[in-house]
């Protein structure tokens, strides 16, 4: 699985799973956009991946952002090339029950889980389509799959970004872009750092890998579906979750 020469753009790069996922394309070769709500965020990502001797460059932009995300692409463009691979990988959750949910509670959760996966890839297949070529993957989760109390506004989001995998999928599958998702378990990042010891207990003793995932059991399954050889494969779900939701 070589990214020789391909532009990758990383959406959520700063951390977590997106800062494995962007480390792990450069070292196929990518040039990656790591991509943040803050320059100095991406940076760090960037730094890392230039002391491996990699390509990357950073990139401010809350993809929430319809005018920002078209900017952003354009920037892209101009300065490292037509992407080839996309990751729509930023994400944030604000968990509460629905009673106690406020309104901008479920705005924002919809605007940068979903609309902004939207945006990305209105934005890269203007340019995928020219050049017939393109892979897309969007992090989604398998509370999209299963739903969660306290995540209503979260699972909405990221099943509504399987809704969103197919059609790219139909849409754009005789252009050569192929678009796919990943289902991430429980991941050790910054986003479950509190979750509370009870759900940690409970995902180690359910899930049959028995334990938490890290960013480097996804990084991995996201290369392989942004991958050439993967190009026979579209509109699927990847769950990577130790077999936590069997
Ligand atoms: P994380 O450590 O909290 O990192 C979130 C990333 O998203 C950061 O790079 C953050 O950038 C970026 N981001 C947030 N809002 C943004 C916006 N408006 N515009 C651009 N970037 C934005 O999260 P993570 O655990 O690595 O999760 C990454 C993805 O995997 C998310 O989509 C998440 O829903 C999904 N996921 C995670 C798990 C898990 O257990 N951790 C499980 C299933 C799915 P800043 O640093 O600039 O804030």
């Amino acid at each position: 699985m070589s990214f020789d020469g391909k532009v990758v753009v990383v959406t959520g790069a700063s951390r977590g799973i997106g800062r494995e996922i962007a480390l792990s394309f450069a070292r196929q070769g990518a040039t990656v956009a790591c991509v943040a709500t803050t320059e100095a965020g991406a940076s760090g990502s960037v730094a890392a991946i230039e002391a491996e001797n990699g390509k990357a460059k950073a990139y401010a932009c809350d993809v929430s952002d319809s005018a920002a995300v078209d900017a952003l692409f354009a920037s892209i463009v101009a300065e490292l090339g037509t992407p080839a691979v996309l990751v729509n990988n930023a994400g944030i959750n604000r968990d509460t029950l629905i009673m106690r949910m406020k309104d901008e509670d479920w705005d924002r959760v919809l605007d940068v889980n979903l609309k902004g996966a939207f945006l990305c890839i209105r934005a890269v297949t203007r340019t995928m389509m020219k050049a017939r070529y393109g892979r897309i993957v969007n992090v989604s989760s398998v509370i999209g799959l299963t739903g969660a109390a306290g995540q209503a506004n979260y699972a909405a989001s990221k099943a509504g970004l399987f809704g969103l995998t197919m059609s790219v999928a139909k849409e754009l599958g005789a252009r050569g872009i192929t678009c796919n998702a990943i289902a991430p378990g429980f991941i050790e990042t910054d986003m479950t750092e509190s979750l509370p010891a009870e759900m940690r207990d409970m995902v180690v003793k359910t899930a049959p890998a028995g334990r938490l995932g890290l960013p480097a059991d996804i990084a991995p399954a996201v290369l392989f579906l942004a991958s050439e050889e993967a190009g026979y494969i579209t509109g699927q779900t990847l769950t990577v979750d130790g077999g936590l939701t069997l």
